[in-house]
């Protein structure tokens, strides 16, 4: 039988410095490994991670558990790839944890391997992020972790961090989605179970092992990027479920906007100010016509047109497509010169609902599907269409 704490005293996983490994060890303690071990430990861990409801912090939002056992139950050996490809401009709470708390990282990815009996492990970072520094010097740090444990830098593309464009990249040097079936987890790197997941999920694991998942379902924290129009910018760590307008208060306010991005470009619009009393949960985002996606928030400075900025961004993401699917090769551009033309006042409602309404599910990979997600919000929000 597994046992766990009664209480907890970690507040969660950011500790406002960085951590070197005599600094983590007295912060979060080491990881329990004797609750762990052995095929019964590796059973124990896998329940609690599905007791505990965690869900992958990347966008998704998928369960953890449900992941971990397909690549566990897999007929070979399994890879696990923590994701640490920050593609989305408005976010940087995985730089950030993984500069503060490299070593929470690791102990998930130990965790993670464990759960799925890999027998190797990958840490993938954009390609000149300064986090690469500190993992390594994290990883020098460490004696004695389990499985062997490298970092691939990854082009610092939008679409790179998609896992399935992460496996290609590790496979053949290729950063582009591939369709699917099969998921990475069913048949990923080398044709082995290949669990990709986010450095925050696999910190989250990494603390739910040591504290049980009842404290750590009473205590669930998340990393927010906060930015824009607010006087203190930067990533919070907040009570998960907080509302959007909380989050909001502990960078400064949003004062007189008119609007929130929520989920970065590929996110939605939310009007402010009814938008702060959303909850920042799936569920709750859904409800209000948008999503969590990487969990950042972008505040509209109250000078800007929405139009023009959501035109902007839809003219990035165009850009950043891997060009090998219709919906980015001719969509994406089409809707980014349709909101110009809106942004300009010219006529372009028409033709650009049409488009909307074609484009979402046909891609590859979910990027065309965010685009038209953050078109159709900008026209509720802005155009009161
Ligand atoms: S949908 Fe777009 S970004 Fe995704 S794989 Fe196809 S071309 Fe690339």
């Amino acid at each position: 039988m597994t046992t766990f704490p009664d209480t907890v005293t970690q507040p969660g996983l950011l500790a406002g410095r960085r951590l070197t490994l005599p600094g983590h060890l007295a912060y979060h303690g080491p990881v329990p490994w004797q609750r762990y071990s052995g095929n019964p430990g590796r059973a124990a861990l896998l329940d609690a991670v599905e007791a505990a409801g965690l869900t992958g912090r990347g966008g998704a939002g998928f369960p953890t558990a449900r992941k971990m056992r397909v690549a566990a139950g897999g007929a070979k050996r399994a890879i696990v790839v923590a994701n640490g490809c920050e593609g989305e401009r408005m976010s940087q709470k995985d730089r950030t944890l993984m500069r503060l708390a490299p070593h929470l990282v690791l102990d998930g990815v130990m965790l993670a391997a464990h759960a799925v009996r890999a027998t190797e492990a990958i840490i993938c970072v954009h390609r000149g992020d300064p986090s690469v520094a500190a993992l390594a010097q994290a990883l020098g740090e460490r004696g004695g972790d389990p499985v062997a444990t490298r970092i691939v830098e990854v082009p610092a593309r939008y679409v790179a961090s998609e896992e399935s464009a992460l496996v290609n990249f590790l496979a053949n040097g290729d950063a582009r989605p591939t369709a699917k079936p099969p998921r990475p987890v069913e048949r990923g790197l080398n044709g082995r179970p290949t669990l990709v997941d986010n450095v925050e999920t696999l910190a989250q694991l990494a603390r739910l092992a040591r504290i049980g998942p009842e404290l750590f379902r009473a205590g669930e924290s998340m990393l927010v990027t906060v930015s824009g129009a607010v006087s203190g910018p930067g990533v919070y760590e907040v009570p998960a479920g907080s509302s959007v307008g909380a989050v909001l208060e502990l960078a400064g306010g949003a004062g007189a906007a008119q609007a929130v991005l929520v989920g970065g470009y590929g996110g939605s619009w939310l009007a402010l100010p009814a938008g702060n009393r959303v909850p920042m949960t799936h569920r709750a985002l859904s409800a209000a016509g948008a999503s969590l996606g990487v969990a950042a928030l972008w505040v509209l400075p109250a000078s800007a047109d929405g139009l023009t900025e959501t035109a902007g961004i839809l003219a990035y993401l165009a850009g950043e497509s891997a060009n090998q699917c219709g919906p980015c090769m001719f969509g994406l551009p089409a809707i980014a010169a349709d909101f110009a033309d809106l942004a300009a006042r010219r006529p372009a409602l028409s033709r650009l609902r049409r488009r909307l309404g074609v484009i979402p599910g046909r891609g590859a990979c979910g990027h065309p599907d965010g685009a038209v997600r953050l078109a159709a919000s900008a026209l509720r929000v802005f155009a009161g269409a």
